[in-house]
């Protein structure tokens, strides 16, 4: 797997043309791994007229076998046995069942270095203790929700004084403490370090009007940070504006719309999306975005809404290389942001589910009723 290793220490995350033979060989190792070590893989890229060879282009990613999420809610896919796994994690499961992905180390490390990588390119790191915020779940050891772990593991950023979870374990069952909460930010302004906060942007936009509502209103020190993440999906419903967040939190934190630092990915694509300074998700090296039609499957040009498609080789335990999500979105030209950054970005725009549309579904259970894993 060593084009997979260069290719997660390619020193500029942003550089797809410079990385671009990399991911292309980095995909084929990745996808010839997967063909020949899980059976279920093999079974559905042979439904699909589909076997390893060499890629030309990008445009050859889209021939690759993609596989719903909801595949991985369902089945137990694995490319590795037992105990070359080193962790285990699960989507959230909102209204569902969750995934639940096992990664390799090697892939875990390829992950470290992307985020080490990606850390130092958005100056995330800090050397300054920092009180933290931690908008989600309390740890604990039975809890294996990714969510949790990215949150837990962007505390490690800047050193932790002290982190107050939103989200705490009572009685059997996780209870927010909003309240609580607001207490500790109270508490945090008055220290002589900065604040992070981390977490649900439901969770940081609930606190907030809350305290808005009761008059409470702080100033956080410089070097303060807004983190949000894992929960853009929940945030559509509320169909609460980024710009009334940054603008509310501006009022009652005295933080400014520049300390926001917003962060996209899922369990069964466990790459880092980093906000850019316009707030927009470009694609790093170490991935690439397709966006098809919702009802052909075809690819669509830039600026097109469809399904959101994600491709990385970062993972041999499980056949995550290309997978279809139930996310809409729009991929933007290179060069198209502004801020400097030169790939794509991705724009979300929401659920299948919300529009009505069942098609990742439809395309699973499809691809069940042809393939009998
Ligand atoms: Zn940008």
């Amino acid at each position: 797997m060593e084009y997979r290793r260069k290719l997660f220490s390619f020193p500029t995350p942003y550089d797809l043309d410079g990385s671009r033979a990399l991911f292309l060989q980095a995909i084929e190792e990745n996808v010839r791994f997967h063909y020949h070590s899980c059976p279920e893989y093999q079974k559905i890229a042979q439904a699909q007229g589909f076997s390893p060879r060499p890629l030309q282009n990008e445009e050859d990613l889209a021939q690759l076998p993609f596989l719903p999420t909801i595949l991985f809610k369902r089945h137990d896919l694995r490319s590795m046995e037992g105990k070359k796994f080193l962790l285990t994690a699960t989507s959230s499961g909102t209204g569902g069942r969750p995934s639940s992905i096992q990664f390799d180390m090697d892939g875990l490390f390829c992950g470290l270095r992307m985020v080490l990588r990606l850390g130092r390119y958005h100056h995330l790191f800090s050397p300054v203790p920092t009180n933290y915020i931690v908008m989600g779940y309390k740890p604990r050891r039975d809890n294996h929700a990714a969510a949790v772990k990215t949150a837990f593991g962007a505390t490690l950023f800047a050193p932790a004084i002290r982190r107050r979870y939103a989200l705490l374990y009572r009685d059997g069952k996780y209870v927010p403490d909003l309240d609580g909460v607001i207490q500790s930010i109270i508490s945090y302004s008055r220290s002589s370090l900065p604040t992070r906060f981390m977490g649900f942007p439901s969770y940081t936009y609930f606190v907030l009007r809350r305290m808005e509502e009761q008059g409470i209103t702080v100033k956080l020190k410089t070097g303060s940070k807004i983190m949000l993440g894992g929960g853009w999906k929940q945030f559509y419903t509320q169909q609460v504006d980024k710009k009334a967040l940054y603008a509310l939190a501006e009022r009652v934190l005295g933080v400014p719309e520049q300390a926001f630092e917003e962060f996209f990915g899922a369990v069964e694509h466990p790459i880092l999306y980093c906000s850019c300074p316009n707030h927009r998700f470009h694609v790093p090296v170490y991935s690439r975005v397709i966006i098809r039609d919702v009802h052909t499957l075809q690819p669509l040009p830039y600026g097109c809404p469809g399904l959101v498609n994600l491709i990385t080789p970062m993972v041999n335990a499980a056949p995550l290389t290309s997978v279809m999500t139930d996310d809409l979105g729009v991929l933007h030209e290179p060069d198209s942001c502004g801020c400097g950054i030169s790939s794509p970005w991705l724009e979300l725009l929401g659920r299948v589910g919300l529009t009505g549309l069942k098609t990742c579904a439809a395309v699973a259970a499809e691809l069940l009723s042809e393939v009998k894993l």
